[in-house]
């Protein structure tokens, strides 16, 4: 009997391929549609939407959208007439399609991730808050990503920044991509919203405004379009990136999470709504001044959809990753990764435009963030390419003291019993 006349209980695991794509590029949306976008893979982040030349790859930035879909009706949702033709933007651009982690490490860093760097490659990690006390204010962590955007316009390295705002007044919660070019633009966009941004589709206004350099600011499904871009030749489109900021991250949420669990449970309309936060529980502070906890536990059950087979918590292909994951709640937790993040960053602090403490003061914060990493490498399906579960095997867990029981030090902690301090969405 063959293998593929086993019956299916039998059958074996599949192995997962370690293949690398060689030759000419011919791969189009029909490969994308099969391979990532009906396997799970797709996480939204729509850098295939803005790289189609034919605009034919339509979105919806709602609850149950955020995935893309075959605007032309020739050939239906699977296929695509320009695909047939001989285009191959969307899979050049796509951070999930085929061998996209080696691809992004080999562009970014010259050489693989090893299976020890289970939060990617990186030069060094920092504690950083931005000095300027205005910019930490309105910043979610240590205002960190606000102070680089702003110094990266002032220097001239970028003159806009692909960035999150909220729709209207705010009162919404509604994320919407947008585009920064002042230091009021970026500060208006400044702290984090939970639900989903897909910041890439800010790019065709940037590109009518002229704009010719770019930052992207979003989580690692984002960041890591950028140097797959680049690697794959997709042309004009990557090109006008040129500084790439990383927000670590486990999940978003889908956006009715506020009317069937805040509002619902809670109480807690949207427009009441000043901050929010995940620090082991999700953080509300209201507009009358009072704090809400929602345990983490009951907010699960509205993960989106895309987030579920996301391999990467750490934005592993950024120039520089940012996280308010650690004891310093006004600190944002910075992995330098890349020679422009490096400088960028030793630019700023010489400038005094940062504090910056070493990540030695919180030894903590880095085993959390590669238990989270390996959380979220643990998610990629098997049958899908085998490159982002590369890595060591977990520590031994700590055997528990006899009595009185301890609280779990924050590396021990499971995904569903984080400890405070930590930020796990
Ligand atoms: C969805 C999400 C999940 C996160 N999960 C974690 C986590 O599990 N652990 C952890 O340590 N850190 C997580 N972070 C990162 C953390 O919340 C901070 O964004 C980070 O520490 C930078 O803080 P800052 O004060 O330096 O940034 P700020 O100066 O406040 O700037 C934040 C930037 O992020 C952009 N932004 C805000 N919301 C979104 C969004 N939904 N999509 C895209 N861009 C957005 C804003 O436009 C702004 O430019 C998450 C962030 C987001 C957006
Ligand atoms: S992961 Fe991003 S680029 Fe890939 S199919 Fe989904 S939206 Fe498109
Ligand atoms: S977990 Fe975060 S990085 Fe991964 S797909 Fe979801 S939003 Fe993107």
């Amino acid at each position: 009997m063959t293998v593929t006349d086993a019956p299916a209980g039998d059958a074996p695991a599949p192995e997962p391929s370690f293949a690398r794509e060689e030759g000419r590029w011919t791969h189009q949306w029909k490969e994308l549609y099969e391979e990532v976008i009906t396997s799970g893979l797709c996480t939204g982040c729509s850098a295939c939407v803005i790289s189609c030349p034919h605009d034919v790859i339509g979105y919806e930035h709602r609850e149950g959208g955020y995935k893309p879909f075959h605007l032309e009706e020739e050939l239906g949702l699977a296929d695509c007439v320009h695909g047939e033709k001989g285009c191959t933007s969307c899979t050049r651009a796509c951070p999930r399609f085929r061998d996209w982690e080696p691809t992004a490490d080999e562009h970014l860093f010259g050489r693989l991730r090893e299976k020890e760097e289970i939060s990617g490659i990186s030069e060094q990690v920092l504690l950083v808050r931005a000095a300027d006390d205005h910019v930490h204010e309105l910043g979610q962590d240590g205002g960190l990503v606000s102070a680089i955007l702003i110094w990266l316009l002032d220097e001239g390295y970028i003159d806009g920044a692909l960035v999150s705002y909220l729709e209207g007044d705010g009162s919404t919660w509604r994320a919407k991509p947008g585009v920064a070019t002042n230091r009021e633009e970026v500060l208006a966009a400044a702290g984090s919203r939970y639900t989903y941004c897909a910041n890439w589709l800010a790019y065709d206004e940037a590109v009518e405004r002229g704009l010719k350099d770019l930052a992207l600011v979003g989580m690692g499904c984002q960041t890591s379009s950028p140097p797959v871009m680049w690697a794959r030749k997709i042309g004009k489109v990557g090109k006008p990136v040129k500084f790439n900021i990383g927000l670590l991250c486990s999940k978003t949420f889908d956006d009715r999470i506020f009317d069937e669990l805040f509002d619902a449970k809670y109480g807690i309309k949207r427009e009441q709504i000043k901050k929010m936060n995940i620090k082991g529980v999700f953080q509300i502070w209201t507009h009358d001044g009072e704090y809400h906890e929602v345990p983490l536990k009951e907010c699960h059950a509205w993960t989106r959809e895309g987030c579920n087979h996301c391999p990467d918590f750490a934005a592993e292909h950024a120039d520089i990753s940012t996280g308010g994951i650690g004891k310093f709640n006004d600190y944002t937790l910075t992995v330098v990764r890349t020679e422009l993040g490096r400088e960028v960053m030793t630019r700023m602090i010489k400038a005094g435009l940062v504090e910056v403490k070493p990540a030695e003061e919180d030894p903590a914060a880095i085993a959390l963030m590669d238990r989270l990493a390996r959380v979220s490498r643990n998610r990629w399906p098997d049958t899908a390419i085998g490159f982002p579960k590369v890595m060591t095997p977990p520590p031994p867990k700590k055997k528990k003291a006899a009595a009185p029981a301890a609280p779990a030090p924050a590396s021990d902690a499971q995904p569903s019993e984080v400890t405070p301090g930590s930020q796990e969405s």
